[in-house]
């Protein structure tokens, strides 16, 4: 461990030691892939699926973050039964050369004193497992969340699979933040005045999924999957809104990219506008939809959009 990691706050080496976590899970996946044994298997639906990917990426990122840091909570994805076997997959991120940098992620005062038992942190091993398993690459995150009182404070979203179809370029970026202090790992970029380009679901769509998108007046529509694909979006100018009137997603899906869209600016509500609570104890689905805009975005107004139906079909 580099003296670095000694004097820096304990959050900074969460969030640096996680994009290490990261980047060796999105190797995992992008091994497995290779290997072409998806081991595909149905959760509580067809459209709930878990590939081999989702379990080992799970196993590794779990045991690596209890090793570093034993007192925070962990909550993954994938059941405890799914990823039993435990054994001969710590990655340990302190000799990685990527979580080198931590002492540049920069934790605001009032998170300096945060302690390693206060952490929850959330963890999606495979964000997009429906595009993974059809081929759609770029789809694919690693969310790695962490929330301090309830509230996202810091993530990591790793996308293993950018800039797989531009042979020669460097393979998968991550990008990290904290609420308050820094984001790094990408530019942060406005999107376009004048359109409202509306990010949602393609695989978990509903009449009520479509109706919120419609109300908000969009001059476009991205239908992607994967929530840390949808906020990497609003963070890169490529999308205004990410819309999505529905249970499906869960915390594991939305406390990374909120972090990291906070950091840079953005907002990420339910759908009635109320924050999304992230203690240990939650209940883990979002069950009052998921609206999200990029920084400089009137957030309220998108809210005021959404039909009272819309609202009333999302039941705490
Ligand atoms: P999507 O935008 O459809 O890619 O979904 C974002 C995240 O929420 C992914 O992790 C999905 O697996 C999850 N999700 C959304 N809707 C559902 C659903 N109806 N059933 C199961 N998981 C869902
Ligand atoms: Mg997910
Ligand atoms: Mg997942």
């Amino acid at each position: 461990m580099s003296v670095a990691a000694h004097t820096t706050p304990l959050l900074s080496r969460v969030v640096g030691y996680s994009v290490a976590i990261a980047n060796n899970a999105g190797r995992i996946i992008r091994d497995i892939m290779k290997r072409g044994e998806l081991g595909i298997v149905e959760k509580e639906s067809a459209r709930d699926l878990q590939t081999e990917a989702d379990r080992a990426a799970q196993r590794s990122i779990i045991t690596s973050l209890q090793k570093c840091f034993p007192k925070s909570t962990i909550i993954g994805e994938e059941g405890e039964d799914e990823v039993k076997d435990l054994s001969g997959q710590v990655f340990d991120p302190s000799s990685d050369s990527s979580s080198s940098s931590i002492s540049s992620i920069a934790c605001p005062p009032q998170l300096t004193t945060v302690a390693e038992e206060e952490l929850v942190i959330w963890v999606d091993p495979l964000d997009g497992t429906a595009e993974y398993t059809q081929g759609l690459l770029d789809h694919v995150t690693v969310l790695i969340g962490i929330a301090s009182g309830g509230k996202a404070v810091g993530g990591v979203i790793h996308q293993p699979y950018y800039n797989y179809q531009n042979p020669g370029a460097e393979l998968g970026r991550t990008i990290w933040g904290i609420v308050g202090g820094s984001v790094g790992g990408m530019p942060i970029v406005a999107p376009p005045e004048g359109k409202v380009i509306v990010t949602t679901t393609r695989s978990h769509s509903s009449s009520t999924v479509n109706d919120a998108v419609a109300a908000v007046s969009p001059t476009e529509v991205l239908r992607v999957g994967g929530a840390g694909h949808k906020v990497m979006l609003l963070l890169e100018g490529k999308a205004h809104v990410y819309v999505f009137a529905s249970p499906g997603c869960k915390k594991w899906d939305t406390c990374a990219p909120q972090a990291i869209l906070e950091a840079a600016g953005g907002v990420l509500t339910d759908i009635k506008g109320d924050p999304i609570p992230y203690h240990a104890t939650v209940a883990h689905r979002n069950s009052t939809g998921v609206l999200a805009s990029a920084a400089g975005q009137d957030h309220q107004a998108f809210l005021a959009k959404i039909p009272q139906h819309v609202k009333d079909n999302l039941k705490a």
